[in-house]
């Protein structure tokens, strides 16, 4: 008899010519659905409406401060790594309006309105395990604390995810250090794993919810076998070996507030340009800034909220001037917090290994060599000092 619904925790076989299936089943429950296409030379996080959108044959080639596209020897669907964009962009936007304020003129009191339109409910295609850690990161900042951000919690909420198993590492990843890849394991709807070979493009789905299960009922599929399962795991163990970059983890939460004076800060100060690159590509970094605009006339007043940066000298500044003002306190302030003082707030390292903030860097700085440059020279500082830590 052959097997027409999958449950929870299942595997099928979905083969390429039918993935066109799950898009047009996501839509038809009324998903708005991100993928990965080509644009600007580079691959980029945007709406899609069939397979024939995705970056078939491309892949890429990351180092400090290089990104380039290149072709493959076949037509993965999948086969690049991280891309400039995360999946920050849609569940934290770069810029939202908070509430508007007008009046009918001088004499009239200001009637506020806030920002209650229908949000969209997206299908992620295409997220990686190090992007599934970060979404996750950064749903207990926005929603576990004592404030909860409802724009956050209503987008993620109701966002459908497929994540997709990384086939190869990109040269600046290091999500096997960090311990959130390069597989999957939980906090998906349906995870894919593409497997093509001369002989076959087909991908194994895994379903993690009611709701991908339901989704699976208008995909055709066969029964995984257990060689498809363990041409999986050859893949992941190989991608894990194969990461462009380690980090030693090892007590650093201790390690880097022993070592709050090291000279390695000043060095990458003298060549850090604190152009903020490394936390807007970053996805788990989320701190804002808010703005007020009015019109000429004085009737019509908004406020904005968007990205902001610890690299910024504003982003810091107190009355009577920025607590940070030199290119190594910023520095120093978001690795320590990324690797340190996060695990202090958060109870989770803030970096998941994803290399973005290496491969956008316009001067290749490199927060794994960072991390070994200090260890190679520990200085322990006798006078810990966590003054413009958190
Ligand atoms: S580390 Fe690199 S990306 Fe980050 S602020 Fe400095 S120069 Fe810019
Ligand atoms: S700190 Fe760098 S490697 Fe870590 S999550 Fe952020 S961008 Fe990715």
């Amino acid at each position: 008899m052959t097997q027409t619904t999958l449950r929870v925790n299942e595997h099928g076989l979905v083969q390429h010519a039918d993935l066109q299936h799950l898009i047009t089943a996501l839509h038809d429950k009324g998903y708005q659905v991100i993928g990965p296409t080509l644009q600007d030379s580079a691959v980029v996080y945007d709406e899609i409406d069939s397979i024939a959108d995705l970056p078939a044959g491309w892949t890429d080639e990351q180092d400090g401060g290089t990104y380039r596209l290149k072709r493959r020897d076949d037509a993965a669907l999948f086969g690049y790594t991280n891309s400039p964009q995360s999946w920050k962009k849609f569940l934290h936007p770069p810029r939202r309006r908070l509430w508007q304020a007008q009046r009918e003129d001088a004499e009239s009191d200001f009637v506020f309105m806030p920002e209650n339109g229908t949000l969209p409910r997206y299908a992620f295609l295409g997220v990686r395990a190090c992007e599934l850690n970060a979404i996750a990161i950064q749903n207990t900042v926005f929603t576990k604390g004592p404030f909860i951000d409802p724009m956050f919690k209503a987008l993620h909420d109701a966002a459908f995810i497929v994540a997709v198993n990384c086939i190869q590492a990109g040269g600046t990843c290091f999500c096997a250090s960090m311990d959130s890849g390069p597989h999957v394991h939980s906090g998906f709807d349906l995870a894919l794993t593409e497997l093509i070979d001369a002989d076959r493009h087909v991908f194994l789905v895994e379903v993690g919810s009611r709701r991908g299960a339901e989704i699976m009922e208008q995909v055709p599929f066969e029964p995984a076998q257990e060689h498809d399962l363990a041409a999986v795991r050859r893949i992941e163990s190989a991608v894990a070996d194969d990461m462009g970059r380690t980090m030693d983890t090892t007590d650093i939460k201790q390690f880097l507030y022993d070592n709050v004076n090291h000279p390695r800060w000043d060095d990458v100060a003298n060549r850090c340009l604190t152009c903020s690159n490394c936390t807007i590509v970053c996805p788990t970094c989320f701190c804002t800034t808010v703005e007020d605009v009015t019109d000429l006339t004085g009737n019509q007043a908004e406020r904005w909220q968007r990205w902001d940066s610890c690299f910024t000298l504003d982003f810091a500044y107190i009355h009577g001037g920025s607590v940070r003002a030199l290119a190594r306190d910023r520095y120093r302030q978001w690795m320590t917090h990324k690797l340190a003082s996060w695990i202090d707030q958060f109870d989770s390292s803030g970096c998941v290994g994803c290399g973005r903030c290496i491969t956008w860097c316009p001067v290749g700085i490199d927060i794994t060599e960072e991390v070994h440059a200090m260890r190679e020279s520990d200085t322990t500082s006798a006078e810990i000092s966590t003054l413009n830590m958190v």
